[in-house]
This record gives C-alpha cells, sequence and structure tokens, in this order.
C-alpha cells in the first residue's frame, strides 16, 4: 500500500489549499454572517445566492479548479479516488470551498450517477449543465414514513404505465432541494416485479422539479439550523408523470446504482470531515494559546494538552483508515472495499464530533455562537452520524462481511 499522494494528486490539493486561503478564508465569515442575518429560515422561496458564491466559482473554474471529483480526464480532472481525497480534505477545512470547486454533495454523487449510467440523452439535459455548476441537484430517498436505513422499506412508487413512468410517495431531508438552482432530483422508489429478486425491486428515475405534482412541502432544521440557502426538504410526489426515458439505466436497477453511488462519495464525505476536525482542532489551539484563565494558557489548563494529543492521535488514524479505503476502491473495486468505506463511515463522522467538541469547550461560550465555523461542523459530524446510513447500519454490514469468513450470514 502507497498512500503518497501523486505528484498529480499533491500538486491538485496544495493549489485548492492555497486559493481556498487566497479568496475564500478572507470573506467566509462575512458570507455566513450576511445568511446569517438574513434569518430566513424555513421560508425556502426567499432564499437567494450570495452573488460571491457565483464569482468565485467563475474563478476556481478558470483555473482549472473544478470537477475535481470526476475521475474522468475529460469531463472532470480525471484524477483517481485517492489522488482527489486530499483535495476533498483541503475543501472539507471551509464550509464553503466544497461548492466553489463543484465538488458539493449531494451534485458529486449524483453527477457521478448521471456520469456512469445516464442515457446520451440524460447527459446532454442534465449531467452538462451540472458540470458546468449552473445548475444544483437533489437526491431523494429518505421517506417520513418508514425506518429508510432499511431501504427494502422503501413505500414511495416508480410505476411504469406504457411508456411513462409514474412516481406517487413522501421523501424527506432531500438536502439541497432548497436552493433557487436546484432544477433536477433522482427519486428512488420502488417498481415492483414479482419475476425479479428484492434487489431488483427499485428504480431510479430523474424528476425536474418543476414537474407537475412536485411539491416542498417545509424545510427541516438541523438543531434550529435551515442550512440555507440549500436545505433539506419534505417533498410530496402525486401522480409525477415523467417519459420512461427518465428512467436511469432502465427500471430495477436502481440498488445496483445506489452501490456504485456511495463508495466514492463516503470517501469524499470522510475526507472533509478530516479537513473540518484539522481546522477544528487548529482554533482549539490557538483559543487555547491566545486566552489565559488562572494565570494559565487555556491549553495548559486540566487535561486540555491529553485532548489536544488525543484529537492529533484520532485525526491521523482517520486520515489513514480513509485513505486505505480509497486505495482499495481504486486497486480492487468498491466491492472489494465494503468493509473499509463502512468503516470509515463510523470513524471519521465520529471523530469529527469529538475534535469539534473539544474546540467548542475551549472556546467557551463563543464555541456555540455563529462567530466560528465549530457549530456548523458539530452539525455536519452530528448528521453524518445518520446520513448515507446511521453508524449502527454500517456497523452491521462490518460484523456480517467478518462473519461471512466463519460461514455466516
Ligand atoms: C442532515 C441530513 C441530510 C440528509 N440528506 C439526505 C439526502 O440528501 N437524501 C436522502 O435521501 N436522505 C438524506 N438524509 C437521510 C438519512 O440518510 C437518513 O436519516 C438515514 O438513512 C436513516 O434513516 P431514518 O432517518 O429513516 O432512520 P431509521 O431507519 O428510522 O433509523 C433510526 C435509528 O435506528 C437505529 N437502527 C437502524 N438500523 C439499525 C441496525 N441495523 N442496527 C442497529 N440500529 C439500527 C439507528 O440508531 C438509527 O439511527 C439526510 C439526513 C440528515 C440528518
Amino acid at each position: 500500500m502507497d498512500f503518497q499522494p501523486s505528484p498529480r494528486g499533491k500538486q491538485t490539493a496544495e493549489r485548492v489549499r492555497a486559493f481556498i486561503k487566497e479568496h475564500i478564508e478572507p470573506i467566509e465569515a462575512a458570507h455566513w454572517k450576511g445568511i446569517h442575518e438574513k434569518r430566513h429560515g424555513g421560508h425556502w422561496t426567499e432564499w437567494t445566492i450570495p452573488p460571491v458564491v457565483e464569482e468565485l466559482k467563475a474563478k476556481a473554474k478558470a483555473e482549472g479548479l473544478w470537477n475535481l471529483f470526476l475521475p474522468d480526464a475529460e469531463l472532470g480532472a480525471g484524477l483517481s479516488v485517492l489522488e482527489y481525497a486530499f483535495s476533498a480534505e483541503e475543501t472539507g477545512r471551509s464550509l464553503m470551498a466544497p461548492e466553489i470547486f463543484n465538488c458539493n454533495a449531494p451534485d458529486t454523487g449524483n453527477m457521478e450517477v448521471l456520469w456512469k449510467y445516464g442515457s446520451a440523452e440524460q447527459k446532454e439535459q442534465w449531467l452538462k449543465p451540472l458540470l458546468a455548476g449552473d445548475i444544483r441537484s437533489v437526491f431523494f430517498m429518505t421517506e417520513p414514513d418508514v425506518a429508510s436505513s432499511d431501504a427494502t422499506n422503501m413505500a414511495a412508487t416508480a410505476v411504469v404505465e406504457g411508456d411513462e413512468i409514474v412516481l406517487n410517495g413522501k421523501k424527506w431531508w432531500s438536502s439541497g432541494v432548497g436552493d433557487p438552482r436546484c432544477k433536477i432530483g433522482i427519486f428512488m422508489a420502488l417498481t415492483p416485479n414479482p419475476d425479479l429478486g428484492r434487489h431488483n425491486q427499485h428504480s431510479m428515475v430523474l424528476v425536474p422539479l418543476d414537474a407537475p405534482g412536485v411539491e416542498i412541502k417545509r424545510m427541516l432544521p438541523v438543531f434550529g439550523e435551515y442550512d440555507e440557502p440549500h436545505g433539506h426538504g419534505e417533498v410530496h410526489f402525486t401522480n409525477v408523470r415523467l417519459p420512461l426515458s427518465n428512467v436511469i439505466a432502465g427500471p430495477g436497477r436502481g440498488f445496483e446504482i445506489a452501490q456504485g453511488r456511495l463508495g466514492p462519495g463516503r470517501i469524499h464525505h470522510c475526507m472533509r470531515c478530516i479537513g473540518a476536525a484539522e481546522r477544528s482542532l487548529e482554533l482549539a489551539i490557538q483559543r487555547g494559546l491566545d486566552r489565559v484563565a488562572f494565570k494559565k494558557q487555556l491549553i495548559n489548563l486540566g487535561g486540555n494538552r491529553e485532548r489536544l494529543a488525543e484529537a492529533r492521535v484520532a485525526i491521523d488514524q482517520a486520515r489513514l483508515l480513509t485513505l486505505q479505503a480509497a486505495w482499495k476502491i481504486d486497486t480492487l473495486g468498491v466491492h472489494a472495499a465494503l468493509t473499509d468505506v463502512s468503516a470509515i463511515k463510523v470513524v471519521a463522522p465520529t471523530m469529527l464530533q469529538n475534535v469539534v467538541d473539544f474546540a467548542i469547550q475551549i472556546h467557551g461560550g463563543a464555541g456555540v455562537s455563529h462567530d466560528t465555523q465549530l457549530t456548523a461542523f458539530f452539525n455536519q459530524a452530528r448528521s453524518l452520524r445518520l446520513a448515507d446510513g446511521p453508524d449502527e447500519v454500517h456497523k452491521g454490514m462490518i460484523a456480517r462481511l467478518e462473519l461471512m469468513k466463519y460461514g455466516q450470514k
């Protein structure tokens, strides 16, 4: 195993870091302050995109720091999963950065689906503007009325009727649906077919957000934050009738596509967690050095040095595990890396949660305000322990794969 970044991976990550330092960090605090002060709350119809976002996107694109996640050399940067991992870590240091490089979830996963499984027509209509950063997208899988960590519980339907497909059901936690630039969703639902097995009963369908029968009901706050201007919505689908050509790769292939979608996506999420943890630790140390209580710097009080050391160890462990998973995906494929991908999904968000918690604590009251990115990093970590599969589901997967070695399922 060689985790040494290739010259290309290293150089890209260095350029991403320099771009963030020069163009994003100086305006970031004002950007979030502007968003918080508008206090739009759940009224997503009023959400707007601050002009600086599109300006910075244009700059990053002009510098070739664009679509870094896509392993296709013509349409993206052509980096391997391992090569891109180093840049993903850099973007994780800032909540604004992933979008600036067109490397933000859920668009990256949706673009990968279209790139791998989309028809020529679907690519032209939706992948092209997504890769250009002109529109944004959403992934509709989780449902309010069923335990969605078990995907076979899904109740929403996508029923084939002649040359059309008809969608019905409720989805929620649909991230990004509040963004005024969000134009397309991938809707995953049940397409019952008694002739096929349990894992061929679902389809992924491209649904334009302005299709008749699609209705955003509300936005869901995460610990009181709406994460505007993107937001996480509850969306209802009532007899949404679309051409059959909107089905990705054909009816019944939803599970197969979902599996391919999540491997690299989890590497990206986890490397961003590692970047966020590095930034949190820097903030913690700086605060600990700068402030004095009981005649000592905060960092030298109580168990803070030990906490700092534990954070350093945990971050480096999570990084090595994630790089190993990325390396396995590149060299052996997603299926050979299932244990590793589940392992990092358990480890990295929990590690971030613990490191941010230390950073919040050492900041005192400031730690829970909007004065730093710490509360947003905490939200990210806590939510990620649920999103893309709760911790327990991944632990269950690791245990199952381990027990299979002993002949047990
Ligand atoms: C901020 C945020 C953004 C999200 N974005 C999206 C998105 O863009 N698109 C989308 O479709 N979904 C999204 N989700 C939804 C997320 O993927 C689901 O919440 C998650 O899959 C869990 O499903 P559920 O909420 O129905 O929980 P449930 O399935 O009801 O599970 C609840 C709890 O039961 C326990 N549990 C479940 N299974 C097991 C098990 N096998 N062993 C032990 N315990 C278990 C766990 O503690 C779990 O947390 C997002 C969620 C959040 C919080």
